[in-house]
């Protein structure tokens, strides 16, 4: 069994696009999409977890309703998909989760970092979701890339704790899921999801899943909203490599995406952790 999470986002909210942006009032399109994501699960049968980010739920209430309804589950993406290790944040988080747990009446148990920006400058956010009653985080990619990772970090599902990010900590309360990842010419690469779907040919995906799956790990996939809806998503000028880590082969992803579900089995994490024997 693997991990489907959709980090539920509108295009205004990539970090590659939000620091070229120069006014907070973008109005979603995105958002539009959640009935073709979810009649596309419902086809193959699969629940996912929406990692939403909390703004979208206060302009759209209706699709906290379309995404239980479908038998998915909620988690947290923070309210403005703000980077968890931006200077003083703490504070700001500890009110934003309060707020989301309101939104949703206290049915998010998970969290998944933007930009998976849990790391050592972040740890106190491990403490904030374990004191509001959260079960379990994903937002631990263990291979380094540019914006993101804990190359240290293990691949198996493990207790996290603000003192130990990269290991199991017997006193820790929150499960992390890290994210898949595999080795080329030995070196550790994402393989999680985002643009290494887009951008690996899917053999090395298969093979990195099938490779978790025989250890028994589940592999921890995500997707964004904006990749399956690209129709939904408008072109923002970026710099040469902003474009290119943002919108290549955008066209395909649900392609691609759509051939692993049908190859592998994914559920959401609740489902997940209320099935597994740990
Ligand atoms: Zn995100």
């Amino acid at each position: 069994m693997n991990l489907l999470g959709i980090d539920f986002e509108d295009w205004y909210h990539p970090e590659l696009i939000q620091r070229h942006l120069k006014t907070q009032n973008n109005k979603p399109t995105v958002v539009n999409g959640i009935d073709k994501i979810l009649d596309w699960l419902r086809k193959n049968e699969t629940f996912a977890t929406f990692f939403v980010v909390g703004e979208l739920l206060e302009l759209k209430p209706e699709l906290l309703d379309k995404i239980l309804a479908g038998g998915h589950e909620i988690g947290f993406h923070s309210m403005y998909h703000t980077r968890l290790d931006s200077p003083n944040y703490r504070e700001k988080f500890t009110e934003e989760i309060k707020r989301f747990d309101a939104l949703t009446s206290k049915k998010s148990r998970g969290f998944r970092a933007p930009t998976f920006s849990l790391n050592h400058n972040s740890a106190w956010a491990i403490d904030v979701l374990s004191e509001n009653n959260y079960v379990y985080d994903s937002s631990v990619v263990p291979a380094k890339t540019k914006l993101y990772g804990i190359s240290d970090a293990q691949t198996r599902p493990y207790r996290i704790t603000s003192k130990n990010l990269e290991r199991d900590d017997p006193s820790g309360k929150i499960m992390e899921f890290p994210l898949l990842v595999t080795k080329i010419l030995g070196r550790k690469v994402p393989a999680c999801g985002g643009f290494y779907l887009r951008a690996l040919p899917l053999k090395i995906i298969e093979n990195a899943i099938r490779h978790n799956n025989e250890q028994n790990i589940p592999a921890s996939f995500y997707i964004h909203s904006w990749e399956l809806t690209p129709e939904f998503m408008p072109k923002v000028p970026l710099s040469f490599i902003e474009n290119f880590v943002t919108y290549y082969n955008l066209g395909n992803t649900l392609k691609k995406l759509d051939r692993l579900i049908k190859k592998f089995k994914f559920t959401s994490f609740s489902r997940f952790l209320s099935e597994a024997k740990f």
